[in-house]
């Protein structure tokens, strides 16, 4: 926050005369002494007002959200989102139509936590309105006002609750927030797959992401997008091993292995690629063979193969990690055209001959070399002829 692109930008907006002060996820993590990902802010004018202020200090601002007052200022490269002081004038439980205000605390009352309604100025001096600072510093994640109001605005909020918990709650949870999370939890069915998709992964991401979903399963919040949960046993020890988290890697650990991944797939917005891998995640047939290593790590590849391990930890999974980190699987060096070369016709004869000298070449520990495996194929093919 105190970087040159910031202050360049908080100037800009300070000479016009319009107040800014960062709001949100930036100011919690800051208080906390963790590292800021995104830096949003928030002002008392309305957007147009800001446009102009940016133009006219030369700094690029893109229009994003307009009507939601959101503009997105551009300085060295870096993206800020600023976006003007806000009321809910309208909700549905997943939209709200809102009207802009330069009252600050007004502001504050329509976000969802107590320490997500932090801010903090450009001079670093904060504004808390609901003991937001107390809650963070004690792991409680608390809604504002009244907890059953703030979810029939937004629905979203129950699976956001269990989302912050799992990055920033202690045990226990706020009791009102979580009763009323598990009285709403039948009303998350409303929500689109790629909101819910978007809290559920980031829930995965979090250090305390196995408990929250136990929590979540208890609370009846799981029964309608995650009806396959398998509990948070697999994730717990999945969570040790890994060197860094990986939501889908993570969705595997509590999904059971005979899990429709496609259907989780669709109803999660995941894209082709991620239910294919999460498919691949799941499979039984992909389990890693501990008594040949390196024959596993070729047929999933290294990716594949790293995921299995740490998913499964079959037999002494360190040295099987170390194994994919050392040894890069040869490619089989010979193909269909050698089959073709000794004179057989095209067809599914020469993928089965193809894979039966790989069988063999994968048995003989990837020795073989490419006169050996063309010896193989000639003396397969002539025992067919
Ligand atoms: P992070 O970006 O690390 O996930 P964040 O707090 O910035 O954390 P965002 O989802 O980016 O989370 O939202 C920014 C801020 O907007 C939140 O801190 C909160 O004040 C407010 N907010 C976002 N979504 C909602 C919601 N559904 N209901 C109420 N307030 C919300
Ligand atoms: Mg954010």
């Amino acid at each position: 926050m105190n970087e040159a692109p910031v202050q360049t930008l908080l100037g800009a907006l300070t000479q016009a005369g319009i107040a800014a002060r960062f709001v949100g996820g930036c100011v919690r993590d800051w208080v906390l002494g963790w590292p800021i990902s995104d830096i949003d802010i928030a002002v008392d004018k309305p957007p147009e007002t800001v446009m102009k202020a940016l133009e006219a200090a030369d700094i690029k601002v893109v229009p994003t959200g307009l009507k939601h007052g959101t503009v997105t200022a551009i300085v060295k490269s870096r993206l800020f989102e600023i976006t003007t002081l806000r009321r809910d004038v309208e909700t549905d439980g997943r939209r709200a139509i809102v009207a802009f205000t330069d009252d600050w605390r007004t502001d504050a009352e329509r976000r969802d936590f107590t320490f997500n309604a932090l801010y903090a100025e450009p001079d670093g001096t904060i504004h808390d309105y609901f003991d937001g600072q107390a809650d963070l510093l004690a792991g409680r994640v608390r809604f504002i006002g009244d907890p059953e109001q703030r979810i029939a605005e937004d629905r979203l909020r129950v699976l956001r609750f269990f989302r912050f918990h799992a990055h920033y709650g202690k045990p226990p949870f706020d009791g009102a927030s979580f009763d009323a999370c598990r009285r709403n939890a039948a009303t998350v069915s409303g929500l689109s797959g790629e909101r819910v998709r978007k809290e559920l992964f980031r829930t995965l991401d979090a250090s305390g992401g196995a408990d929250a979903f136990d929590a979540m399963l208890e609370a009846g919040v799981l029964d309608h997008w995650l009806p396959e949960y398998a509990g948070s046993a697999k994730l717990r020890a999945l969570a040790a091993r890994e060197e860094k988290p990986d939501a889908l890697r993570r969705l595997a650990a509590i999904l059971p292995a005979d899990a429709d991944a496609t259907a989780i797939g669709k109803r999660l917005k995941l894209s082709t690629q991620e239910s294919v891998r999460l498919q691949l995640l799941l499979d039984p047939a992909n389990a890693i063979d501990t008594t040949n290593r390196r024959a596993s790590l070729y047929r999933l590849g290294t990716k594949l193969f790293i995921d299995r391990v740490l998913l499964d930890a079959p037999g002494d999974w360190r040295a099987a990690l170390a194994l994919a980190g050392a040894w890069t699987p040869p490619e089989l060096p010979i193909g269909g055209n050698d089959a073709l070369a000794l004179g057989l016709k095209p067809g599914p004869k020469v993928g089965a001959l193809i894979e039966a000298v790989e069988r063999w070449w994968i048995a003989g520990d990837f020795s073989a070399d490419r006169a050996a495996c063309l010896a193989e194929l000639k003396r397969l093919a002539d025992a067919q002829a």
